[in-house]
């Protein structure tokens, strides 16, 4: 009886962690391995013309998952032309985590965010499980607007590596916790029940009320936000796929970029392009491609305000490639892609990093993952000043 009482309750235990993480199951659904899309979308040229040698505003996207075989199934997708085509300054990022040579997203966005090599699964913290600060509240210390923006939960290990400091990815009600800990300034993604629906029996979002964000679950009111502390939390849990979630992800760009540049001092964003990682571990072409679409509409949404603006850095990279790729057939004049995985996890090879603006000759060449947190996080800082970093509050 004792142990059939313990087996039960480990099967729940074990079915609610793997609810986080069935975007894992490979598709057997030959269907699925080949892009038949027919919609395209047409992409602007942008020029480079910065007015400042330094950033003023760095917006970093990240395609959870996106290697180049990810990338260029987009591209065939779109008839051989991606926002990411205006991308002048290129270069390489070397993913391995502090532990293991294949990194998990929780290291490969704490090496983005921190600039410290950690082990698979830390959020925020270094191999020593001691918080390091994130760039994102390194630009809070510098008076500058903050924005979080994803298509999982806001509470994922990706965009959980710039605001939260927990020693495993899958403390979810911890890492929403840490939210109240900074002041930013938007966010918006899934996650609403770990706001919500927690075993500690808190409503987060009275909370976030209290300290004068508006929180919101619909994507049209949300987009109608264009001042204040916007708290956007558009699905209980992940967001759908990218055709069922009506263009949530370049709509929510467009709309943090509008309020977070009314700071006079700048911005720091990260927005991630969370499913074309679920794609890979489905070996899934056809879903890899839709999110690689929209990941790439909404870095056209980034271009739109960089070029206008003049002071922005963006800088598109990945965390790592998943699924091994490959690009076995492919169309440009129809758009279709044919696909090849070697395994459903991720890869060790090199991801592309992308640049554009004030700062983007700094990340051509190989570099290590961790090299590329460094970089963005002396160019979001005023003054050389090692003080700044120090004075980060983590105990709050
Ligand atoms: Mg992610
Ligand atoms: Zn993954």
């Amino acid at each position: 009886m004792k142990k059939q009482l313990f087996l039960a309750i480990a099967i729940l235990l074990s079915c609610n962690l793997l609810a986080q993480e069935n975007y894992k199951t490979i598709t057997k659904e030959d269907s699925l391995k080949t892009y038949r899309g027919t919609t395209t979308y047409p992409v602007k040229e942008y020029r480079e013309s910065p007015k400042s040698k330094k950033p003023k505003n760095i917006i970093l996207m990240i395609g959870d998952g996106m290697g180049t075989a990810q990338i260029f199934a987009g591209l065939t997708a779109n008839h051989g032309n991606l926002f990411l085509n205006n991308f002048k300054h290129v270069g390489f990022s070397e993913t391995q985590s502090a532990n293991h040579y294949i990194t998990d997203s929780a290291a490969g966005g704490t090496a983005l965010s921190s600039g410290y090599r950690t082990y698979n699964g830390a959020i925020g913290v270094d191999t020593d499980t001691i918080a390091q600060p994130t760039i994102l509240e390194i630009a809070e210390n510098e008076g500058k607007a903050t924005g979080l923006v994803s298509t999982s939960a806001i509470t994922h290990a990706t965009p959980a590596s710039f605001i939260a400091h927990q020693p495993s990815r899958n403390m979810y009600e911890a890492i929403a916790g840490d939210f109240l800990k900074t002041d930013i300034d938007v966010f918006i993604g899934g996650g609403y029940k770990h706001f919500t629906d927690r075993k500690d029996g808190k409503d987060l979002t009275a909370n976030l009320k209290k300290k004068g964000y508006v929180v919101l679950q619909d994507m049209n009111e949300i987009e109608k936000v264009k001042s204040g502390k916007l708290a956007g939390l558009t699905a209980f849990e992940h967001n759908p796929v990218a055709s069922k979630r009506d263009n949530m992800l370049p709509r929510s760009t467009k709309t943090a970029l509008n309020i977070l540049s009314q700071n006079k001092e700048g911005f720091f964003i990260m927005i991630e392009g969370s499913q074309i990682d679920w794609g890979g571990h489905q070996n899934n072409t056809n879903y890899v491609a839709e999110e690689m679409l929209d990941f790439d509409r909404s870095i056209g949404k980034a271009l739109d305000f960089a070029v206008n603006n003049g002071e922005t850095l963006i800088v598109v990279t990945a965390d790592h490639e998943t699924g091994g790729m490959a690009i076995t057939n492919g169309d440009m004049e129809t758009g279709k892609v044919e696909g090849s995985f070697i395994e459903g996890d991720h890869s060790g090879v090199m991801v592309p990093v992308f640049a554009f603006g004030p700062g983007a000759d700094q990340f051509s060449g190989i570099m290590k993952n961790e090299e590329i947190g460094k970089k963005l996080i002396s160019l979001i800082k005023d003054k050389e000043t090692k003080k700044h970093v120090a004075s980060v509050d983590l105990s709050k």
